[in-house]
């Protein structure tokens, strides 16, 4: 194995069954992401984007393969080992983020941090960093209800960063943004992936967004249909 893959997944298949229909959302899906890899994840609404990211994110569950995070086989986890193995390794951007409304950005930003064990103090503190870092350090005190999509969406991508992840996984992060909030949530993981040394993993519609990219994996029915490596 590649010692720079930090995640894997190998022959991944899920099915979803109700009553006597089965509908198979992912099939034949070996993927492989390596440190400072910005990845996309490419193909139309339906393809299985979403699921294939739910199971490499732990979300889910393969109904057959595996996924590899940091050597671990997430199959062999508990269930409290593998909610560990994602508070500190994942970080999970989604397209309509939720902020919690009862606490401020920086509070938001600093939530998952408490959570997974960091004192508050310095949860807060690398908080208001990561703000910083996406150009909101000035909106920390804020509450969600007063702060603009775009600003809501690039606060989501602080929380999700803010614990220095292995990979942050985003699905349709500028889907619902306008075009100079997207060019901004663009430019915000790009560098945040090159940075902070994060693998970044995204998925879209969004053209200019996946053109960012190291690499691009297009999806189609399900099934992985094409893998480019933009950097060589
Ligand atoms: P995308 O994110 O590319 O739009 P999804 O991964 O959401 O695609 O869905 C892929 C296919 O799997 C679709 O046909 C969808 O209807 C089906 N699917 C996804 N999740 C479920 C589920 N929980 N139950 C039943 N079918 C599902
Ligand atoms: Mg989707």
């Amino acid at each position: 194995m590649d010692s720079k893959v930090i995640l894997r997944g190998q022959n991944l298949r899920r099915e979803f069954s109700s009553g006597d229909t089965t509908v198979t959302a992912v099939k034949n899906c070996t993927v492989e992401i390596a440190a400072h890899e910005f990845v996309a994840i490419v193909g139309k609404s339906g393809s299985g984007k979403s699921t294939l990211v739910n199971l490499l994110s732990g979300l889910d569950v393969p109904t057959s393969g595996t996924v590899t995070l940091l050597g671990k086989d997430l199959s062999t986890l508990s269930e409290k080992e593998l909610a560990g193995l994602r508070a500190r390794h994942i970080g999970f951007v989604l397209q309509k983020d939720n902020l919690v409304p009862s606490l401020t950005i920086e509070e938001n930003v600093a939530a998952p941090l408490v959570m997974g064990g960091t004192r508050l103090s310095v949860a807060l503190r690398r908080a208001r960093a990561t703000l910083d870092d996406v150009g909101l350090g000035h909106r920390a005190d804020r509450w969600p209800s007063e702060v603009s999509d775009g600003e809501a969406q690039r606060a989501a991508v602080a929380r999700a960063c803010a614990g220095s992840p292995a990979v942050v996984f985003a699905d349709e992060p500028t889907g619902a943004l306008d075009e100079e909030n997207g060019k901004r949530v663009r430019e915000i993981f790009r560098r945040l992936t090159a940075e902070h040394g994060a693998a970044g993993v995204i998925i879209t519609h969004d053209m200019d967004l996946a053109d960012e990219a190291d690499i691009i994996i297009t999806i189609s029915n399900g099934e992985t249909t094409g893998r480019v490596d933009r950097r060589t």
